[in-house]
């Protein structure tokens, strides 16, 4: 299985979705079906829905761009992974790099979130990676560890999971990970103790494009991409769906 996951961050719009989703729904008509390729487009909140209804005609999933760490009660603005999975959304992206940098606090409820994914019957997109910072220390691999061993401490379904490695100096910056750097993290989160021998989907993110994908998705540790910048024209989305045929 490869995962092709498009995150639209802070765009999007009625019209948007409508013809993002026949364009990409014209190019998975023509995806091999051995190759069984899973494409997930991840929109704001209020496209959700139509995402997902989108999806059902032209084969491709919806996921959500993060999601509440309660069930219900007084948290205005909040969006629980049950009401995701009301309107028909599998997936929640859970821990994305701007989550956590904008709130400083969010790292407390990250294992709380991946809780409510599981509960209200979804698949969390784990995403853990390391700043420019960490990374020059050359102690990336203990902090990607140690973000997933907390995210991870009370998950039961461990098998329900997929994992993103993203590190921050990638993402939006034009600067992808060598492939070296990817294979070294991902052979250290599958050997993660929590991990270890449940051949977790694990994907890679940061300034994923056309003409990187093919290199990327070779990498045996890689089962498939999360995609930002580059998802927001159809058209150029498709090269990378494309990619993993
Ligand atoms: C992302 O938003 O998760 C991401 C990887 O963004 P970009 O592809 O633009 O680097």
């Amino acid at each position: 299985m490869t995962y092709i996951v498009a995150n639209w961050k802070l765009h999007g719009s009625q019209d948007f979705v409508k013809n993002y989703s026949e364009i990409l729904g014209a190019c998975l008509n023509t995806a091999p079906k051995e190759k069984n390729i899973t494409t997930i487009i991840c929109p704001p909140f209020p496209f959700l829905e139509r995402v997902a209804l989108a999806g059902v005609i032209h084969g491709f999933s919806a996921g959500a761009q993060d999601c509440s760490a309660y069930e219900s009660g007084a948290h205005t603005g909040d969006v629980s992974a049950s009401m995701i999975k009301e309107i028909g959304a599998g997936y929640v992206i859970i821990g994305h790099s701007e989550c956590r940098q904008k709130n400083p606090n969010e790292h407390q409820y990250i294992s709380q979130k991946i809780l409510q994914v599981q509960k209200a019957g979804l698949t969390p997109i784990l995403c853990v990676g390391e700043s420019l910072d960490v990374h020059n220390t050359g102690n990336a691999d203990s902090f990607v560890l140690d973000q997933l061993e907390k995210a991870l401490k009370n998950y039961i379904d461990l098998k329900n999971i997929l994992v993103a490695y993203e590190p921050i100096w990638a993402i939006g910056t034009g600067k992808t990970a060598t492939l070296q750097d990817i294979v070294y993290m991902h052979r250290a989160i599958k050997s993660a103790p929590l991990l270890k021998n449940l051949n977790i989907p694990i994907l890679y993110g940061g300034s994923v494009k056309p003409d990187n994908t093919s290199e990327i998705l070779t990498l045996d540790t890689v089962q498939g991409v999360l995609v930002g910048g580059a998802s927001l024209k159809a058209e150029t989305f498709n090269f990378i769906v494309k990619a993993a045929f």
